[in-house]
């Protein structure tokens, strides 16, 4: 009970793929949105503030690394700055990298736990230290952190199912104060990550794995953005600690 039927979020990684098509969704629902972009990030946050504006929502864009303290407290300060409240943060950040275990490197392991699993853990708490009421953390795994095994990703994998524990354990300890915490578990989804032919399967590997798929298709970052609108929205008021695994069937094959 007591979910928040508008409210405020955060969403990281929000200039792109699922994340904007997250704040995009929320803006559906009446969710003001601040979203998370990197400096490196080689989209403009400006499209998705400008798409959530089309969708009838307000919008504000904040640089926000996930891979130190600032860019997570930046980024859930100025929700309660502009919309004097936060009840929802999304980590939908993430970064992705092909490393066979020969190259996987220190410096590669530790950038790749820095921002998938450290990140969603700071983005969470800087999060929930400035909620005062009910709320919603959702975490962005992955099926090859939790269902399915993938080569060459070992860190990538590592990472999303770190998450998935993160999440378990917040949604224990933070029930009694009215927050949930649940993940998402996207498939095969095409956005500019995936499209990324020297980390992941490229234009044409998407293509050809899609045909294998059940549902016969990659899928869309609007079909991941409408499980986590549904996760953070009242309706899921009694779902907790849970994974939503969005896939067109892949991994029940
Ligand atoms: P994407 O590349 O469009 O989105 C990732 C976003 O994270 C980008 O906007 C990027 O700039 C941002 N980012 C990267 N490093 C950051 C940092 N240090 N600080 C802040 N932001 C940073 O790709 P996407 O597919 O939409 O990815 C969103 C999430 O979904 C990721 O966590 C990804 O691992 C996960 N995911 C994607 C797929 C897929 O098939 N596309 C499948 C499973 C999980």
């Amino acid at each position: 009970t007591g979910q928040p039927q508008r409210g405020a979020a955060v969403i990281t990684g929000g200039a792109s793929g699922i994340g904007r098509a997250t704040a995009v969704a929320f803006a559906e629902a009446g969710i003001d949105t601040v979203i998370g972009y990197h400096t490196a990030d080689p989209h403009d946050p400006r499209e998705t503030v400008d798409a959530v504006l089309a969708a009838g929502g307000r919008c504000l864009a904040v640089e926000a690394d996930v891979a130190g303290h600032e860019g997570p407290e930046g980024l859930a300060q100025a929700a309660v700055d502009t919309y004097g409240r936060l009840d929802i943060a999304v980590a939908a950040a993430g970064i992705l990298r092909r490393a066979p275990l020969a190259e996987l490197s220190d410096g590669a392991w530790d950038d790749m736990l820095g921002v998938d699993l450290t990140g969603v853990m700071r983005t969470f708490r800087s999060a929930v230290a400035r909620m005062t009421g009910p709320g919603a953390l959702l975490a962005v795994s992955s099926i090859a952190g939790g269902v399915y095994g993938w080569g060459e990703h070992a860190h990538y994998a590592a990472a999303k199912a770190g998450v998935l524990g993160l999440v378990r354990s917040l949604a224990v300890e933070l029930a009694p104060r009215g927050i949930r915490a649940n993940s998402v578990i996207p498939g095969l989804i095409e956005t500019p990550q995936s499209l990324d032919a020297r980390n992941s399967l490229g234009p044409e590997g998407l293509r050809a794995a899609g045909a294998g798929i059940p549902a016969g298709r990659v899928g869309r970052p609007e079909e991941v953005a409408a499980a986590i609108r549904f996760l953070c929205a009242p309706d899921a008021s009694y779902i907790t600690g849970q994974q939503l695994v969005v896939d067109g069937g892949l991994t029940v094959r």
